[in-house]
């Protein structure tokens, strides 16, 4: 079937789904795949099992999911992973979602990448009316950066960013906090993103799957990386907001920006505008916790809509209040046991 053949929905957008803590949910996260071409060590084990092709929604059911939610409130879609750009055609799924935006149903598509296919796909993204994208960076040296992703290779990353900054794409780095491998670099990092135009995001580790080190070895409480920034850099709260959880401040010596993804040590969850669905159409009400819905069923199950938005409008009545992450030596394990790349963060 022709992806952008299929049809906008005529009828208005039902209003928002609201859950049982009266949060509005207008923000979807699509893992298009589980696999990825890195091996990141906080985010997988270097041998992993993953889903089974066969188990896999279509590109035409995935489209079919994400505009299910668009008819009900969703307003900004994030494409995720595993690594979305290796997603066998992927750029037709984008394609076609982008008819969301052109008829202004859908007030951001966007993607969270590893740059390892950017060169390839930049001009496309941006020609599809994708404006900004994430891309996840977590040093600058390239033998430690082979080291953190097992896999990649930092030369290829850097020609994906110029190549998406070339196509006009807004670029936000997220970084996630190691202790004793990026808190030195930040500082650095920070100067050479706001030096290039990219505002930057600091994330906390969150101990999900299990990997192949420890998590308490990794673990960098944000508050702590703050305050040694806070010694080099004049930092302001800013009201700044992406739709996502960082919270942000404005950076006097670069003019910048600077966001912090804090679920460890602020749970943010009372904000939370999010769910996620797998590529296999399992959708998890929050990032932190096993209960999920399978999806895949009802939208097999016939033609209309009415079946899986039935099922969405029942799991969304059972989206937590929120997560309860912990990592000390204690709590030393997953707490929950699918990895990142499942979810897609
Ligand atoms: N492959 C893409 C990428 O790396 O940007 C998209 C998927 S990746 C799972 C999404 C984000 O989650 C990345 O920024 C990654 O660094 C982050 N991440 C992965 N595992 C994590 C973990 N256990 N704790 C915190 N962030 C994690
Ligand atoms: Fe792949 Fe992204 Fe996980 Fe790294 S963080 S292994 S790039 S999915």
């Amino acid at each position: 079937m022709d992806l952008t053949a299929q049809n906008i929905s005529k009828t208005a957008p039902e209003a928002p789904m609201i859950d049982p803590f009266g949060r509005a949910i207008t923000y979807l996260r699509v893992s298009v795949t589980d696999r990825c071409d890195f091996r990141c060590t906080y985010c997988m084990a270097e041998h992993m099992t993953f889903l089974p092709k066969k188990d896999l929604l279509s590109l035409e059911e995935l489209d079919r999911l994400c505009s299910t939610f668009i008819d009900k409130g969703v307003r900004k879609i994030r494409l995720t992973g595993g690594e979305p750009l290796v997603r066998k055609n992927i750029m037709h799924l984008i394609g076609s979602l982008s008819r969301h935006i052109e008829a202004d149903r859908l007030d951001e598509l966007t993607l969270t990448t590893n740059g390892s296919q950017l060169a390839r796909y930049a001009e496309e993204l941006a020609a599809c009316g994708i404006k900004r994208i994430n891309v996840s960076l977590d040093t600058l040296d390239a033998e430690k950066f082979k080291t953190i992703t097992r896999w990649g290779d930092l030369a290829q990353v850097l020609r994906g960013i110029d190549a998406a900054q070339k196509a006009g794409l807004h670029i936000k780095l997220n970084a996630v906090a190691l202790k004793g491998f990026n808190d030195h670099e930040i500082p650095d990092m920070l100067r050479w993103a706001h030096g290039r135009g990219m505002d930057m995001t600091l994330i906390e580790t969150m101990p999900m799957g299990e990997i192949d080190l420890d998590r308490t070895d990794q673990y960098l409480p944000l508050s702590m990386l703050r305050a040694s920034l806070a010694r080099q850099f004049t930092m302001t709260d800013i009201p700044y907001q992406t739709g996502g959880p960082a919270r942000y401040v404005q950076i006097a010596e670069t003019g910048g920006r600077l966001g912090f993804i804090t679920p460890m040590t602020h749970n943010f969850c009372e904000s939370c505008n999010r769910v996620r669905i797998t590529c296999t159409g399992t959708l998890y009400m929050c990032l932190g916790q096993e209960d999920a819905a399978d999806l895949r069923e009802p939208l097999r199950a016939s033609t209309d809509n009415a079946l899986l938005s039935e099922a969405i409008d029942n799991a969304i009545l059972r989206k937590p209040k929120g997560h309860d992450f912990i990592i000390d030596r204690r709590n030393n394990r997953p707490a929950v046991s699918r990895h990142m790349s499942v979810t897609g963060g």
